[in-house]
């Protein structure tokens, strides 16, 4: 049985990116960055355009020289979504990219560290209603906060380091603010958010910086920004991978829907992890499954299970599934068996009926088939493979009985 958890969220400031909220009652957005030279408009606007296909709220895209900055002039207004100008060392930059029209600025306060510069940007903001993120990073910290925590990278430096920059955005009057305080250690990452969390309602944005390509870059990455949110804490996040961003996008996607943070938009895959039953390659089948629906917004969730012996009853849950058996796949919607179609076409007719359901809802599914006859064709077959497999195929039975005899 699915149980339904949510998690309380902490309470923070809102703010506005463009269109999108982040903080307060807002639903946790998804960001992403671009990979392409920002000067290169029409391959920017080509990958902002996917990553808003694969979940991405918003954006950011390097601003790291005028010709990125006009380049952002021309994406800006034909962006589905809105924009971040990440800003590295030149606070001109942050100027131009306000000028361009971004709907947000990324600061890094251990880069730009002149108080006059940190405040003409924050003022410039702060007169655009543009709001700012301030993005520590334990690997480019303030050398003067590096030295004074012993030249070592501790939470305690990460918050400091954002707590001197928001002092400056203070003294100007300017409050539109979010702060991460990425690391790319994990247990570093989680105790920095925690840190600020306590001291600050400001909206905060979540990742663990450099993780590196997937899957053991989704793996880190998942294992800091779930536990925080787990935990109430986080507005936006970003995956970090190296890799096709196209692929953070998904990932932060996913795994909002996973914790129940946002309403499911693709297809939720599910598949069992096969055994000694499988009638089919179960990996490949669930992958063909994976690229035929790709980034598809089919929002329901679909099983690819191994045998008709068991899987339809362990994906009663899902909205419809497919269970191989002597050579045929059983395809059972809300548990029921609907139809059954040779092996070679379990994909199509997985895409087939979740387009139909999708569109005409599971009671209209059932109402179009023969439902008597797909279970006595299932359970011809379930018999059939029983009879060939026995009832211990894993051999659990013979297993635990050796255990038993020691
Ligand atoms: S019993 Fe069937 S459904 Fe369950 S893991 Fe094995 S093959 Fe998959």
């Amino acid at each position: 049985m699915q149980v339904a958890a949510t998690f309380s969220r902490r309470n923070t400031r809102q703010i506005m990116v463009g269109s999108v909220a982040v903080g307060g009652d807002a639903a946790v957005s998804v960001q992403s960055m671009t990979t392409t030279k920002t000067a290169d408009v029409e391959g920017t606007l080509a990958q902002i355009y996917a990553l808003a296909g694969a979940g991405a709220d918003i954006v950011r895209c390097t601003c790291n020289d005028f010709d990125a900055a006009e380049g952002l002039a021309q994406i800006v207004p034909r962006s589905p979504v809105p924009l971040v100008a990440d800003i590295h060392h030149q606070y001109k930059m942050a100027l131009a990219a306000l000028d361009a029209g971004v709907a947000c600025l990324r600061l890094n306060p251990g880069n730009i560290r002149r108080p006059e510069h940190i405040k003409q940007v924050a003022s410039a903001a702060r007169d655009r209603g543009v709001p700012i993120r301030i993005g520590v990073n334990g690997g480019s910290l303030h050398p003067d906060l590096y030295r004074k925590y012993g030249e070592k990278v501790v939470p305690e430096a990460m918050v400091e380091s954002a707590m001197m920059e928001l002092a400056y955005f203070e003294e100007v009057g300017f409050d539109l603010v979010k702060i991460s305080v990425k690391a790319s250690s994990v247990p570093l990452m989680i105790e920095s958010y925690r840190q600020l969390s306590a001291v600050t309602d400001i909206p905060l944005h979540l990742g663990v910086t450099e993780a590196g390509p997937p899957p053991a870059g989704i793996v880190k990455s998942t294992a800091g920004i779930a536990t925080l949110l787990a935990d109430g804490i986080g507005d936006t996040i970003r995956y970090s991978l190296t890799a096709d961003p196209v692929e953070e996008a998904r990932a932060g996607r996913q795994l909002l829907e996973a914790m129940g943070l946002r309403e499911r938009k693709n297809i939720d895959l599910i598949a069992c992890p096969s055994c000694g039953r499988a009638e089919i390659d179960v990996f490949e089948v669930a992958n063909q499954a994976m690229d035929a629906f790709g980034d598809r917004e089919i929002p329901l969730q679909v099983a690819v299970m191994g045998c008709v012996v068991n899987g339809p009853g362990e994906a009663r849950d899902a909205d419809l599934g497919i269970a191989a058996g002597n050579k045929r796949g059983h395809l059972f919607v809300k548990g029921q068996n609907v139809a059954v179609v040779p092996e070679d076409e379990m994909v199509d007719t997985l895409v087939e009926w979740a387009e139909f359901i999708h569109e005409h809802g599971a009671e209209a599914a059932l109402a179009r088939v023969d439902i008597e006859r797909a279970r006595r064709e299932a359970e011809k077959d379930r018999n059939a493979l029983l009879e060939l497999q026995g009832e211990d195929v894993n051999a659990t039975e013979t297993k635990i009985d050796l255990i038993r005899n020691r």
